[in-house]
């Protein structure tokens, strides 16, 4: 058995271990060992369907230390206008070349991929078998916390019968592989971004709105894009969007009353304005992917697929049948699983989670950044207080309350502000800075976005179940 030694051991060579490894390795002179499963960094991204892409600008993903994308806007297709999401396989290869262009140069960091970590301290090659034995000097890192699930690894929960066509968003573009000719429909089941993929690529590939179906049990609030855009000249829709936002909390009487105001202000979309949606995993999107996603009208709201025949879906409240050759795509992967949250710092091991909604890159980055400054878990776990991911729409307050209450946390402590506002990972905290003291527009904004967000904090215990402060 080999036997190693590291001051960090870090499980997972995904957005959250690389971006927790590059920070840490900028600020301390730490020895750090990466342990993944994958055969390349990147984590999920190996496994993604090849028209994936980020769903959030590439300004704001991956590591601190190097720019993903080049801060070009779109030109065509449904983000026109709007700056670049890197496709997946341009993640890829990002990740890629900051393991190997900037992890591995430092001399300080040890790469295992293919192999699985499989507590106290060992790990074993998937390839070889050979166990090695690591004694850590510091910590260990669990960066394995999400759970990440893509369709591609996933098993679907419902039964599929001998005889149906299923496949993954991953097989479809090898359609022409295939020896079972074209189909002539297609089902997309799955209501969450995925889905959401699947029927934009459909269509922009060629196919005739009317053959597609889409099972879909619930239906999702969607973040707007174009709120969440870099560029100073996206100011009014974004710092202002902010302010926006901060005002439909300050005044919402209920979790209903919140989005209604949130989609009034165009913070929120929906596919289907005659549906209410029940789901909010901060999926992101533009005004372009509804209006194609739009021209899907055969909607399946029959509840939860029970049974995939080869002739008919089986559904919690009914059956539907398919025509001969009809494509079912499985888009029913959680991406992210639903866990309880755990401190974050715990003495000899450190489980990177989100501290900002959100962001898991920027999160891990800060965390590590703490782990580097600050000497006791309780300052710690103070800066880096746990932000529970939404799930449903219920749970949203009390995740902008737990971002809200870091982000002032953050505020009081000079250096980590100063950290946070050189950070390319930070959303707008270089925007605001830089906004000139004379410009009485900006600042006039500025004021309400600061004025509101007091106001929201003071409402936001109703909107959590609990009485609003006076
Ligand atoms: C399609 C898609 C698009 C997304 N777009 C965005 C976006 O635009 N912006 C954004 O901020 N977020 C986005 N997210 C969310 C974000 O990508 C993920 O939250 C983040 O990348 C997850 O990274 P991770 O490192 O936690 O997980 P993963 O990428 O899953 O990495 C975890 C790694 O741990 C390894 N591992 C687990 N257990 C073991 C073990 N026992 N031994 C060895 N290795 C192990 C796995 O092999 C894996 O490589 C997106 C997610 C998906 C699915």
């Amino acid at each position: 058995m080999q036997h190693i030694e590291t001051d960090y051991l870090i499980i997972g060579a995904g957005a959250v271990g690389l971006a927790f490894a590059d920070t840490l390795i900028a600020e301390t002179d730490a020895h750090i060992t990466i342990v993944d499963r994958h055969g390349k960094p990147g984590g999920h991204w190996n496994d993604a369907y090849s028209f994936v892409s980020l769903h959030q600008p590439s300004a704001f993903y991956g590591v601190n230390s190097l720019e993903l994308g080049s801060g070009r806007k779109d030109t065509h297709g449904a983000n026109a206008g709007l700056y670049e999401l890197a496709s997946g396989p341009e993640v890829s290869s990002y990740f890629d070349k900051v393991m190997q262009h900037k992890l591995l140069p430092s001399g300080r960091v040890g790469y295992h991929p293919m192999c699985d970590y499989k507590g106290d301290g060992r790990f074993v090659s998937l390839l070889s078998g050979a166990e090695t034995r690591v004694t850590v000097r510091r910590k260990l890192v669990d960066a394995t916390y999400y759970g990440t699930s893509v369709p591609s690894t996933h098993t679907p929960k419902y039964k599929v019968a001998d005889g149906s066509w299923l496949m993954t968003p991953n097989a479809l573009p090898q359609l022409w592989w295939g020896k079972r000719g074209r189909p002539g429909h297609f089902v997309i089941i799955g209501a969450g971004k995925t889905a959401m993929d699947v029927g934009v690529w459909l269509l922009d590939s060629g196919a005739d709105p009317a053959s597609i179906s889409w099972v879909r049990p619930r239906d999702s609030w969607l973040v707007n894009r174009l709120h969440t855009q870099p560029g100073a000249e996206f100011f009014d829709e974004t710092i202002g969007g902010q302010a926006d936002q901060m005002e439909a909390y300050a005044h919402a009487t209920s979790v209903d009353d919140l989005f209604q105001r949130l989609e009034a202000c165009r913070a929120m979309l929906r596919i289907d304005p005659d549906h209410k949606p029940t789901m909010f995993h901060y999926a992101t999107i533009s005004m372009g992917e509804i209006e194609t996603l739009r021209k899907i009208t055969n909607v399946i709201r029959m509840g939860h697929l029970q049974t995939l025949e080869a002739d008919s879906l089986v559904l919690d409240q009914g059956t539907v049948p398919l025509a001969a050759g009809t494509l079912c795509i499985d888009c029913t992967a959680s991406a992210v699983e639903r866990r309880p949250t755990q401190k974050i710092f715990q003495g000899d091991k450190i489980v990177p989670q989100l501290v900002r909604i959100p962001q898991p890159a920027f999160s891990a980055a800060l965390a590590a950044y703490v782990e580097a400054h600050h000497d006791d878990d309780k300052t710690k776990n103070r800066l880096c207080a746990t932000v529970p991911f939404p799930d449903g729409v219920d749970t949203y307050p009390a995740s902008t309350m737990a971002s809200m209450m870091n982000q002032f946390n953050w505020s009081q402590d000079k250096a980590l502000r100063t950290w946070i506002r050189d950070s390319r990972l930070d959303g707008f905290g270089k925007l605001i800075a830089g906004i000139d003291r004379a410009d009485e527009e900006k600042q006039a904004v500025l004021q309400r976005l600061k004025t509101n967000a007091f106001a929201a904090m003071a409402n936001m215990p109703r909107l959590m179940g609990g009485p609003a402060s006076a």
